[in-house]
């Protein structure tokens, strides 16, 4: 059985990839990946199914980033790695294409490399999956130090933008003793940290606290307290989207309200399904509960894509939630 570190060795020709909407474990690891396989002397190709948010624009400063668009040729390559995820749907459009390639005979693999639960069981045919993992930038770290290859620092800096998207900058249970000790590495390294904070989170669009507050306003705490919920309608989506908003941090304040076991974030999308994100405070596991949904990700955090609409999909995660709390009890 080939090893990941043996694949990578051996082939020549790499098209490295994501999830949709790539965050910044996904392209902190194509990052760091890309860099590392440059200095095998590999040809390297970082096509995502979606643009780059203008938060991570600072990585193209070493790093060349493009998305898939219909019609547009895809570069030639030998192998594809997902990165963030391990199944070609969670790819979009371009997994189609992807699996397209390698029906033909024009690709000779689907490799993955993850941290999120089961991706193992996905479609590589050679994995690199630790699902203790915080962030699928720590695992590339980890194969650096396996083919003995220095890490530069626009390598460092994708690896540390992994680790603090996926950590909450440090404060979630996953940001473990290798979070932290790579942290040290990579600072030492000449990692910017505050200036990476600001890169991210301070420069918002001046209607950014009024998209925020009127999501906010749309909370509901139901289940006893236990469930903090929000909704977001088409519109609303719409103007987060035009206010460059992310709409994560619609869910930190309600984490923060004591009592308060899972967030629920729904947000309607304009092909009529129901994002959904999940997280947990204390051992509920919202993986689990999005698993009947189709969706996946970790204990604490997780997502799906619901074909409902906004009404059936608040009370299919109300229900839910609830069966998951009393079964925990
Ligand atoms: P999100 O709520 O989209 O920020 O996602 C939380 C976690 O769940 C991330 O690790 C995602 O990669 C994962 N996730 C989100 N949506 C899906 C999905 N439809 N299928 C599998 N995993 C997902
Ligand atoms: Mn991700
Ligand atoms: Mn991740």
């Amino acid at each position: 059985m080939t090893t990941f570190p043996d694949l990578l060795r051996s082939e020549q020709r790499f098209l490295l990839t994501g999830h949709e909407n790539p965050d910044g474990d996904c392209v902190g690891a194509q990052t760091a990946m890309s860099h590392l396989l440059r200095a095998l002397g590999k040809t390297v190709h970082i096509v995502n199914p979606d643009p780059l948010s203008k938060d991570f624009d600072f990585l193209r400063a070493h790093t060349t980033f493009a998305h898939a668009t219909a019609g547009e040729p895809l570069p030639e390559f030998d192998v594809a790695i997902l990165l963030d995820c391990s199944q070609l749907q969670r790819v979009g459009a371009l997994g189609k294409r992807l699996r397209e390639r390698l029906d033909s005979g024009a690709a000779k693999a689907i490799a993955v490399v993850d941290h999120h639960v089961g991706s193992e069981h996905g479609d590589g045919s050679v994995c690199y999956v630790d699902a203790t993992a915080a962030a699928t930038g720590a695992l590339v770290r980890r194969l650096f130090r396996e083919l003995d290859v220095e890490l530069t620092l626009p390598a460092a800096e994708g690896v540390f933008l992994s680790l603090v998207s996926d950590t909450g900058w440090f404060r979630y249970s996953n940001a473990d003793a290798e979070v932290f000790a790579m942290a040290s590495e990579l600072v030492s390294l000449g990692v910017d940290s505050s200036k990476i904070y600001d890169t991210l989170f301070r420069r918002n669009h001046p209607d950014s606290p009024t998209v925020l507050s009127d999501a906010l306003q749309r909370h509901r705490l139901l289940l006893g307290g236990k469930l903090a919920r929000v909704s977001l309608d088409k519109a609303l989506v719409e103007r987060c989207a035009r206010a460059d908003f992310d709409t994560d941090a619609v869910m930190d304040p309600l984490r923060s309200i004591e009592g308060v076991e899972v967030v629920a974030l729904l947000k309607e999308r304009f092909d009529g399904a129901v994002k959904c994100s999940l997280r947990a405070r204390g051992d509920v596991d919202v993986q689990a509960i999005v698993r009947q949904f189709g969706g996946g990700g970790h204990k604490k955090a997780a997502g799906a894509t619901m074909q409902m609409t906004l009404a059936e999909a608040e009370q299919a995660i109300e229900t839910a939630v609830q069966q998951a709390l009393l079964a925990h009890r």
